[in-house]
């Protein structure tokens, strides 16, 4: 669906165009290229329409459909893409459909310990929050450490001593609870309390074996953001409970600047969904990044290079969406399916979960 959005409308107009007209739709094509101001994504896995009731695939749409409107609010208004994808990823930190904020997956603990992160791809500077459990919205509190600190990352009490002194909401622990999330917790302990399980997951994850892993049912619910602003500055931002039975202290490769979240106006700003130890291990989101910067790759080519060949080849599974200034964008990844959308320039929304 999404790659027919970027055949040129001049493609349809022409249709068996003489020769003569070759020009004239290579022009055209450039000038009417679709214009994508900003991309989301709500996690990728095992998700099935054979598994999805007709109400719960419409709350997912509406739910990505709501954050992309609050995103293109701030775009169209000229606003930046900082606070575009900020408000984009509050919205679905608010959804408890989403494995971040509100509906945050459970440690082995019983707690709810979520890490955000944001980064401005003009400055290259960035926020980024950890193991925490009071912040009503961490992505919020990730943007207070980029803007009004000197750090990069803060975690648990202090980064939620620092958010309360930089005016973030903060609420009682309780206000994360979901009880489906509290139900899976107790489902992966029953099965096998050592293991660590990715939002949505039918199974468990087995510790990552040196030739791979033993599990490929997974599904991931991490929200993330990618935009571009009509200065043509890039931003990005991630935000996740995590995974369910996580180890106490576990960070995951979401607010790991570099590893799930980067941006950088001089190739393209990426938001990771997946099995986080091995986007760490890769160091995804500035791989890509590196690919185009010193490889010369497209947004496209690069973002496949480590969604479709190197993330599975180590033996994780997982997604991204990368955006460039160009408004150029890729949303590989290597499950069943991903919870995403795009809004163009002209304020066109698409949402979509399956391969196709
Ligand atoms: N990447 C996240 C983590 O490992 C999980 C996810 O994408 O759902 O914490």
């Amino acid at each position: 669906m999404f790659k027919r959005l970027l055949l040129p409308v001049a493609f349809l107009a022409l249709g068996s165009a003489a020769t003569s007209k070759a020009a004239v739709y290579e022009k055209d094509s450039v000038a009417q290229k679709v214009r994508y101001v900003m991309v989301i994504h709500g996690g990728a896995g095992t998700i099935l329409k054979s598994s999805m009731t007709p109400e719960k695939e419409a709350a997912y749409k509406a739910g990505l459909t709501k954050a992309l409107q609050a995103g293109y609010a701030v775009l169209s208004k000229g606003g930046t893409s900082v606070d575009a994808v900020e408000a984009a990823v509050e919205v679905m930190e608010d959804n408890p459909l989403f494995n971040a904020g509100k509906g945050a997956v459970f440690t082995n603990e019983g707690r709810n310990e979520m890490d955000a992160a944001i980064m401005n791809g003009k400055t290259l500077q960035a926020g980024a929050v950890a193991g925490v459990t009071t912040i009503r919205n961490p992505i919020t509190a990730a943007r207070a450490v980029m803007d009004k600190s000197q750090h990069v990352m803060m975690v648990g009490p202090g980064a939620e001593k620092f958010a309360k002194q930089a005016g973030c909401e903060i609420v009682d622990p309780s206000y994360f609870y979901t009880e489906d999330r509290w139900k899976s917790l107790q489902k992966v302990k029953a099965a096998d309390s050592t293991q660590m399980q990715l939002d949505h997951d039918s199974a468990v994850h087995k510790p990552a074996t040196k030739l791979g892993i033993e599990n490929k049912d997974h599904k991931f619910g991490t929200v993330g953001a990618v935009a571009v602003d009509k200065a043509g500055n890039l931003a990005a931002a991630t935000s996740t409970g995590g995974m369910t039975n996580k180890k106490f202290g576990r960070i995951g490769d979401s607010p790991i600047i570099g590893a799930g979240t980067y941006a950088n106006n001089a190739t393209c700003a990426i938001s990771c969904t997946g099995w986080g130890e091995f986007f760490i291990r890769l160091v995804v989101a500035k791989t890509v990044s590196d690919l185009m910067e010193y490889k010369g790759m497209s947004v496209e080519a690069a973002s496949a290079e480590m969604i479709m060949k190197q993330v599975p080849q180590l033996g994780g599974d997982g997604g991204l969406i990368a955006i460039d200034k160009e408004g150029n964008i890729a949303m590989p990844f290597n499950t069943a399916g991903m919870y995403r959308g795009t809004v163009t320039a002209d304020g066109k929304i698409e949402v979509a979960i399956y391969k196709n």
